[in-house]
């Protein structure tokens, strides 16, 4: 122990409360010191609340009368290492969040024992829980059909169940309650009619240890992965860096990975490996561990906080040195760290929307940069400001970049139909957004034995319903968005919230029986083709049919068994799955996420496109792809119909050059909401108007855009307002930040605000 520690009387606290400060408190004499990065029990207002500890300070801050003392030591050894207690207080810092709520997003749960332990002994108030995003343990009551047929009338609620149970073989009882609002009275009621069988039992060892994986040969490298590999593993025993992977879809990025942190192990140094959604790729998790085993931590939502706990530790102690999992893993404990991996760089779930507002991806190049450990972003459409900073750059501040230009397989990228829809209405099916070309395509596929991936990004039956006597559209009460239907749950929902009503075809103004769908979802889709194209297998994926890791993972094998023919479904469909039979993609209509609101639209659009289409003919069988669209000339589909990544990338930069957006200027998103209207704009004005003050806006280096009503003007009843802070100059745009960051942590009143730095969400 060092001397500082014996003679510590102080120790400076971060708590997890929405404070920008550190807390002092005292040491009571005869308690042990407390490491740094070890938590502590301390009280706070009333309440007793778990905080880490950040140093030893040798006297009280000035002007602090009453130093209240630590109740209680809560872990013997630091909970984080160093390197990753230091790189988290930057992280905070960086994005002006509370440090307190940065570390506990980052640990994980206690085990149970040890809090109940701690909660008896009075060292912790009750509710109060140490660890980050964990799920507790709980039993559940699952839900399966029995296969009996339907005797007598069902009441609504237990048809929808039923409708349910055909699409999912098994569903729990929570689930069916958010879906379909059956309580379990409901449940017990179709069970006495035999229809359905119910089972409590304990959720859920892990997914994806749940089969055994036999190891794998490594292929032989081809000339491009050898290079890239050659060029990483000189950065890892050199002086790390970033590095850019860009690989066409299929290219063998997972490989070069899998090399590159092989030779990480080699060396005792540890790897850290992030995807975008884990539930949406069992099958790179398999490809881990039929490489390196079992002594891999797999991090994910669905682990019980014992589960989290033990990988925590594993990771720790140095008995695991591999971790895979999603944004959150990226503040896993892996010592030694050699390698940091983010696959689909690009991809937008990198960015915590919530709370602690981090990227990901941005956060990953500093963890590795402070470690001295090599960054890898890979992606086949890797985002403009990677690509910029790969390419564009000044030296110095530049990306190294591997590329892998083509497949690693027998088949080249697939040939891009693209149908205009101004031109092509229904086919055969009657369907409008099923055109000819994409019915024969369909027909083509099936009859010479291949597999569809139809993409359509919206849920639902139809996304909304519009009155056909008065014109009025069905909204939800508390968001200003429609309410979507979903036919075989009976219910008209909000998708931002978790209003739902029962189909009615009655208009809640005039009261006419005139509501009509509007638009087409993936559940119309999915009927429509079921019908078109028996006895052809149809199943969907998206957020409806797939709520659990475990649902998406059972569809997307049944694909894979070829017991599907053809999966409609959102954008989890174009994830990278990696299904041999698939020789068709189609893409029903591209113009969706072009309409968003939002500067990065054409970007997104190209980049899903690409994704998608880059499922098709990965397997010994050439693909293709038909692209429907009403803009055929719009850049993104133009670029995508080529498969040509840097054509898109030259044509975008020129436009976000021109608008002074990302890679050339950056954004501080600044948002307020209040359940009243004028109080959420009276304190948006009042931000805006401090920070046109700051000397930074009024000498032009930072832009205050705003304030406007949010493009979703009311969520969850509350309003919304926000405007952005733009400027090239990093420092005076953090200053401006820093400035309204500071008036937010006084207080607002009933109204709530947060800044977000570098935003991705614009809604
Ligand atoms: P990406 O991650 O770039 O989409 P993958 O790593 O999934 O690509 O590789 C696509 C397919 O090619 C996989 O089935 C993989 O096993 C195979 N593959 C990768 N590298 C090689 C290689 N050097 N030789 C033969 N097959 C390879
Ligand atoms: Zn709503």
């Amino acid at each position: 122990m060092s001397d500082i520690e014996l003679r510590a009387r102080f120790v400076e606290v971060a708590l997890p409360v929405p404070l920008r400060r550190r807390f002092t408190y005292a040491l009571p004499d005869g308690i042990a010191v407390p490491a740094i990065g070890s938590r502590v029990a301390v009280p706070f207002h009333g309440r007793k609340l778990a905080g880490f500890v950040l140093g030893h300070p040798e006297r009280a801050p000035e002007g602090v009368k009453v130093i209240k003392p630590v109740a209680g030591v809560l872990d013997a050894e630091p909970l984080f290492p160093e390197e990753l207690l230091r790189f988290l207080a930057e992280a905070a810092d960086y994005y002006l969040h509370p440090i307190g709520e940065v570390l506990r997003a980052a640990a994980p749960a206690m085990a149970t024992e040890a809090l109940r332990d701690l909660r008896s002994e009075g060292f912790l108030d009750r509710g109060e829980s140490l660890g980050g995003a964990a799920v507790a343990t709980k039993r559940a009551l699952f839900v399966r059909a029995s296969g009996t047929a339907h005797e007598g009338r069902l009441g609504r609620k237990q048809q929808a169940v039923m409708a349910l149970l055909i699409e999912r073989v098994e569903i729990s009882a929570d689930e069916l309650r958010a879906h379909v609002g059956a309580p379990r009275a409901v449940l017990r009621g179709l069970e006495k009619r035999g229809l359905v069988v119910l089972e409590e039992r304990e959720v859920l060892a892990d997914p994806f240890f749940a089969s055994e994986v036999a190891p794998d040969v490594p292929p032989a490298l081809n000339e491009a992965q050898a290079r890239a590999v050659d060029g990483l593993v000189r950065a890892l025993d050199g002086a790390g860096g970033t590095h850019l992977l860009h690989g066409v879809t299929g290219s063998g990025k997972t490989e070069v990975y899998l090399r590159v942190i092989a030779e990480a192990q080699a060396r005792a140094r540890g790897a850290l490996l992030l995807v975008p959604e884990i539930a949406l790729t069992p099958q790179l998790v398999w490809r881990f561990r039929a490489r390196f085993g079992d002594r891999i931590a797999v991090l994910h939502s669905g682990l019980t906080d014992k589960e989290r706990h033990l990988a925590w530790r594993g990771l720790r102690s140095g008995e695991l040195r591999v971790a895979v999992g999603a944004r959150s893993a990226l503040f896993a404990p892996v010592p030694a760290l050699g390698v940091i991996v983010v696959d689909e760089e690009h991809d937008p779930s990198f960015k915590q929307e919530e709370g602690f507002r981090y990227h990901a991806r941005d956060l990953a190049i500093l963890r590795a940069h402070r470690a001295g450990a090599v960054c890898i972003l890979g992606s086949a459409t890797p985002s403009l400001e990677s690509f910029h900073r790969a390419t564009d750059a000044p030296a110095g501040h530049r990306f190294e970049l591997a590329e892998l230009p083509s497949r690693a397989t027998a088949q080249a990228l697939p040939p891009v139909e693209v149908v205009d829809l101004r031109r092509y209405g229904a086919g055969p099916s009657g369907h409008p957004l099923i055109t000819g070309p994409l019915h024969r395509g369909l027909e083509r596929c099936l009859s010479e034995g291949g597999q569809a991936i139809l993409f359509l990004n919206r849920r639902g039956f139809s996304p909304s319903l519009r009155c056909g006597a008065c014109g009025e559209l069905m909204q939800c009460p508390a968001c200003s968005v429609s309410l979507t239907e979903h036919r075989r749950a009976g219910a008209l929902r909000c998708h931002y919230c978790d209003y739902s009503t029962p189909i009615t075809l009655e208009c809640p103004r005039c009261k006419r029986h005139a509501l009509e769908p509007l638009g087409l979802g993936t559940e119309r889709l999915e009927d429509t083709l079921a019908e078109a194209f028996a006895p052809a297998k149809v199943a969907r994926l998206d957020r409806d049919t797939a709520a659990g890791g475990r649902a998406i993972e059972a569809v997307l094998e049944r694909l894979r068994r070829r017991e599907v023919d053809v999966l409609v479904g959102t954008q989890m469909v174009t994830k990278g799955h990696d299904i041999p039979g698939v020789t068709l993609v189609g893409v029903v209509l591209a113009d969706q996420s072009l309409a968003f609101p939002d500067f990065r639209a054409s970007e997104r659009t190209f980049q899903l496109l690409s994704q998608v289409a880059g499922r098709a003919g990965r397997g010994d069988r050439a693909g293709r792809v038909v692209l429907q669209t009403f803009q055929p000339e719009h850049p993104a589909i133009v670029y995508a119909e080529r498969h040509d990544y840097v054509g898109f990338y030259r044509a975008e930069l020129e436009h976000r050059r021109e608008l002074g957006y990302a890679p050339f200027g950056r954004l501080v998103a600044v948002r307020v909401d209040a359940g009243d209207e004028g109080r959420a704009r009276e304190v948006a004005s009042e931000l805006a108007r401090l920070a046109s003050r700051h000397a930074a806006v009024r000498r032009e280096l930072v832009a205050v855009l705003g304030p406007a009503p949010a493009p979703i003007a009311r969520l969850r009843a509350r309003f919304r307002f926000r405007f952005l802070l733009r400027g090239a100059d990093r420092r005076a745009l953090r200053a401006v930040a820093r400035v309204i960051a500071d008036r937010i942590d006084e207080g607002l009143g009933a109204a709530r605000a947060h800044v977000d730095v570098d935003p991705v969400a614009m809604l």
